[in-house]
Order: structure tokens, then C-alpha cells, then sequence
């Protein structure tokens, strides 16, 4: 079925904002709906606050062994020792029905995406700076001590992967990188091809003879 709505896959090192980001995004008015955030599977542990099926899918190593043996994932991989996975069914069925999705993934994952998809549209998230990444990671008040070392010792090679993007923002102040990330969604909206098939009736009405 031709896809209608807009793959979009967002990544930035740990820290760097992406899920506020997103989450805000789909506050915005202008998404009404029409904008999705797709809830991965993943293997990790459930941090405080989190929801079963609201912001992942959390399942053990074996179920998610089972749901790549049956061909579940448009992607998976491993990430911080966890595996994580992008199921493939719900996706397909809101592109079809014209509804943009958010891929909040990493470089392994966009990369696995791009092959399958290629009109996906890719987004990498940049902090303004080290030491900042690091505050945002202990302000977030969600991991270990170990668990930020971790995720700052891979920030660099994360980060290196930036050229694999359309499109690279600094969410330095929220509101500015918000804004750019939404000028992103609307201008692909408004892709011609993609117009064509939602307005093809306006279209055969306007150019009737
Ligand atoms: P990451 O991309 O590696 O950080 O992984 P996630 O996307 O799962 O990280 C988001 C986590 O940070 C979630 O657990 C959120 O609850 C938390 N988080 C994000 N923004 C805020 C915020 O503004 N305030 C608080 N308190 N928590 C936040
Ligand atoms: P990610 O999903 O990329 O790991 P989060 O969205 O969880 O990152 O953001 C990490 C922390 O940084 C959160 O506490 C969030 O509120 C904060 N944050 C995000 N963007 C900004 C910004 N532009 N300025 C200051 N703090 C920010
Ligand atoms: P966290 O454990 O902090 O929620 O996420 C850790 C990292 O895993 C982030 O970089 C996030 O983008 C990535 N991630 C989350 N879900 C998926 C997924 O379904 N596939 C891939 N490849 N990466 C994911």
C-alpha cells in the first residue's frame, strides 16, 4: 500500500534532548493526530515513572528473541547492553492512513531504516556542548552514576555519526530547536507527491476542464 505519511527517525547522544523534544512536539497543536511517536520494544529495565506500552514495550531477552525470529522489527539492535526493537505492523498501518512517525532510535537503527525506507527522513540532535550533555544527564535524575559514565563514554561515537542525516539540529535553547524540528515536519508534509494523493480530489476539481 503507498505510504502516505512521513517516516521520520530522530537521534542524538543520550541526553541530548530528543525525547523532550518529541514530547513536545506532539503537545503542539498542529499535530493533531497527525503526527505518532511509534513505542518500541527493549529489554531494559522499566525506569521510574515509565508505562508499560506508553513509552516502551518492555518484554524479556526471550520474548524479544521470538518477535525477531517472526519477523516483528522493521529494525533492531543492541544499545547500552539492552536490545531494542521498532515494531513493524502499527507503523505501516498509520503511514498508509496518511499519520507521520517519529522513530526515536539510534545510528544502528536509522541506518537499518534507511535501507528498507529510503524517502525516511532523518533528524540527528546535537548538544551545545560536552559539559552540558553531562548536566542534562544528572538533572534528569533517571540513571546511576555508572549508568551516565556509560552513556557519556559513548556519546562521542554516537555523535560521530551525524553525516548519515538530512538534517542536524543544536538543542542549545528548547524552544529554537523545537521550532526547526517543526518546520521539518511541515515542509515534508507538504512534499508534492504526497500532497497529490491527499488532495486528489481538490486536485481533479481544480483542474477539470
Ligand atoms: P534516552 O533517549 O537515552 O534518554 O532515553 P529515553 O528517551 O527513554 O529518555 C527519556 C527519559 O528522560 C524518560 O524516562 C523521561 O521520563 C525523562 N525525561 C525527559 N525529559 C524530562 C524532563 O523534562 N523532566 C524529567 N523529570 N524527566 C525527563
Ligand atoms: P534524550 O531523550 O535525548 O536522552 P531528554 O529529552 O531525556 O534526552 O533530555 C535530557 C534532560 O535535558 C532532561 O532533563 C530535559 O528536561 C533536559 N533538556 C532537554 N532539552 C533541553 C534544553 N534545550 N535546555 C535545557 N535542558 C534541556
Ligand atoms: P533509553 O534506554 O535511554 O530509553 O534509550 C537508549 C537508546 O536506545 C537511545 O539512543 C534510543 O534512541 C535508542 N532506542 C530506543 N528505542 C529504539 C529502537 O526501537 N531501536 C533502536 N535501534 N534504538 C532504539
Amino acid at each position: 500500500m503507498a505510504h502516505i505519511g512521513t517516516l521520520f527517525i530522530i537521534s542524538s547522544p543520550s541526553g541530548a534532548g530528543k525525547s523532550s523534544l518529541i514530547r513536545a512536539l506532539l503537545e503542539r497543536p498542529s499535530a493533531d493526530g497527525k503526527l505518532q511517536v511509534s513505542v518500541s520494544h527493549t529489554t531494559r529495565a522499566m525506569r521510574p515513572g515509565e508505562a508499560d506500552g506508553v513509552h516502551y514495550h518492555f518484554v524479556d531477552k526471550e520474548q524479544f528473541r521470538s518477535l525477531i525470529d517472526r519477523g516483528a522489527f522493521y529494525e533492531w539492535a543492541e544499545v547500552f547492553g539492552n536490545y531494542y526493537g521498532t515494531s513493524r505492523e502499527w507503523i505501516d498501518e498509520q503511514l498508509a492512513k496518511g499519520i507521520d512517525i517519529l522513530l526515536d532510535i539510534d545510528w544502528q537503527g536509522a541506518r537499518q531504516i534507511r535501507e528498507q525506507s529510503p524517502s525516511a527522513k532523518s533528524i540527528f540532535i546535537l548538544p551545545p556542548s560536552r559539559e552540558e550533555l553531562e548536566r542534562r544527564l544528572n538533572a534528569r535524575q533517571q540513571d546511576s552514576a555508572e549508568v551516565i559514565k556509560g552513556r557519556m563514554d559513548k556519546a562521542v561515537s554516537e555523535m560521530s555519526h551525524y553525516n548519515e542525516y538530512d538534517y542536524l539540529l543544536v538543542n542549545d535553547t528548547f524552544d529554537h530547536a523545537l521550532n526547526q524540528l517543526s518546520a521539518i515536519i511541515e515542509a515534508e508534509r507538504a512534499n508534492t507527491g504526497k500532497q497529490a494523493i491527499r488532495f486528489q480530489d481538490l486536485l481533479s476539481g481544480l483542474l477539470a476542464e
